[in-house]
């Protein structure tokens, strides 16, 4: 018998090499055995050293050992099947491959039943990854007040060993954010440059619900729907195993038992009139609308106002974007600069122009010779706006409504940054300072002006660069920087 050791439950580059060693060495399934360090040895084991693989290659074919091809989903099936929980599945990893070498044809048989057993692992797999993306729940450490970021931390309970493998989904998701990923299996932190990979967690370095999780718990007490209510699907979508570690899920008794009463009501209720339809804001008049549902009384500072932005809900688009991206810069400036709305990457970072449309406004910028942290960045919308293809999210521009929604956000910014001019990017920028759609292409490189009197130049926007065949793009990029004002940041 060859006993191999892996260092760990998803050594996957041990396991290969020695799968590899072991073919190689004409060892069947049968004849060898695999176990984790640290893992106590079973008696038929006990004279076989760890990596015992690589000897049994080598005793029993020392050269000319033969080339082992195998095909690349066979491979791509194992490498994530090692993710399972389950400990025979180094076995079947190995069975699979050595009969898929023997017989190529097995490669091509959907009802062979290790390949069968296999797959249906693996969309256990894909379903703990899946559900722990869905169900993670942040929470954040260290008082605002503190002098470095708080860390949002995180408890989850997955079956499988798949830490590493959805932290990569949470980095991208949160890459501006300090995060740590706490479980029985492994943890992942983020410093918001470096994924580190540890130990096994305890519940209780977990900390407990804080202020944020009252106002999660009011959102989703006025989001449950008691006429969509459907409890079988509801519990296969959320699965029990879950709660435990979900917030909201303790509100699920009572509004469920509440259901059919809430719902009777709503139909024996008059029915209500639609309210009136959001109007294009005229140029004196800024929709105030967001500020008026969260707050009283105005934000009287930009730290207040941005707090109100992100929690605001008064349009669709906040509850797809991962988060509102608000302005960033320096008080009173010469010149703040509003584009459109963030895009991929600003959504992830919470930064305006961080993304490609960003670092060619850099590059424009460096030519121009301006300092970019002299001037205030911002969008006219602060939620990203797209739609799935695939798994890309794809720009799609904001609705006129949606646009004029945002548009009390960005006069209030106005007010309290207070800068002496304005540069608008694009179209919509440009509709949203001025009140008035602008046709851009003839408007650039001019100066208008606002009912406030502030002077708002009319630049094109970065990514209408971006999207000409790449022929054109050198020739469009020096006359875009001819559109800027002269006077620098
Ligand atoms: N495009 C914009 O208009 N704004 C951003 O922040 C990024 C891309």
């Amino acid at each position: 018998m060859n006993a191999v050791e892996l260092q760990g439950p998803t050594d996957w580059a041990g396991f290969r090499r020695s799968a590899r060693a072991m073919m190689q060495a004409g060892q069947p399934p049968d004849r060898v055995s695999w176990r984790q360090r640290g893992q106590p040895q079973e008696a038929l084991w006990a004279d076989v050293g760890a990596d015992g693989g690589a000897d049994a290659a080598a005793a029993v074919n020392p050269a000319g050992l033969p080339r082992i091809t195998l095909p690349a989903a066979l491979v791509a099936l194992c490498e994530n099947l090692i993710l399972h929980h389950d400990p025979g599945r180094f076995d079947l990893m190995y069975r699979l491959l050595w009969r898929t070498h023997q017989n190529p044809k097995l490669a091509r048989d959907p009802l062979d039943a290790d390949r069968m057993q296999a797959e249906a692992m693996l969309r256990h797999v894909r379903r703990d990854m899946h559900k722990m993306k869905a169900f993670v729940r942040f929470r954040p450490v260290g008082a605002p007040g503190g002098d470095s970021e708080p860390v949002h931390v995180a408890w989850f309970e997955p079956q499988h060993h798949i830490i590493e493998a959805t932290a990569a989904f949470f980095m991208r998701r949160f890459a501006g954010m300090r995060w740590a990923l706490l479980t029985p299996m492994g943890s992942a932190r983020w410093d918001g440059r470096e994924l580190q990979i540890g130990p096994p967690a305890d519940r209780r370095e977990a900390p407990p619900a804080d202020a944020g999780e009252a106002l999660w718990l009011t959102y989703y007490a006025h989001i449950f729907n008691p006429a969509r209510l459907k409890v079988a699907m509801m519990c296969k979508e959320m699965p029990k195993r879950y709660w435990p570690n979900l917030p909201e899920a303790r509100l699920i008794e009572p509004l469920t038992q509440a259901a059919t009463a809430r719902m009777q009501a709503m139909i024996e209720s008059e029915g209500t009139a639609p309210g009136p339809a959001i109007r294009s804001r005229a140029p004196a008049a800024p929709v105030l609308l967001p500020l008026q549902v969260i707050a009283a009384e105005a934000p009287t500072t930009l730290a207040a106002l941005n707090s109100a932005v992100r929690r605001c809900q008064a349009c669709p688009i906040g509850a797809q974007a991962t988060q509102a991206v608000c302005g960033s810069g320096p008080l009173a400036p010469r010149w703040m600069l509003v584009g459109e709305q963030p895009g991929d990457e600003e959504d992830l970072r919470g930064e305006p122009f961080v993304g490609p449309a960003g670092r060619l406004l850099d590059r424009a910028l460096a030519q121009l010779g301006w300092d970019r942290s002299r001037l205030y960045v911002t969008n006219a919308v602060k939620h990203f706006k797209y739609e799935l293809r695939g798994k890309r999210r794809m720009h799609k521009t904001a609705a006129q409504r949606e646009a004029d929604v945002c548009a009390g956000w960005l006069e209030h910014e106005i007010a309290l940054v207070k800068p002496r001019g304005l540069i608008a990017l694009g179209a919509t920028a440009a509709r949203a300072l001025l009140g008035w759609p602008v046709a851009v292409t003839q408007a650039r490189g001019t100066c208008l002006r606002r009912h406030d009197g502030l002077p708002v130049w009319i630049v094109l926007h970065p990514a209408a660069l971006l999207r000409l065949p790449p022929n054109q793009q050198a020739a469009a990029f020096s006359a875009w920087v001819k559109d800027w004002p002269a006077e620098p940041a």
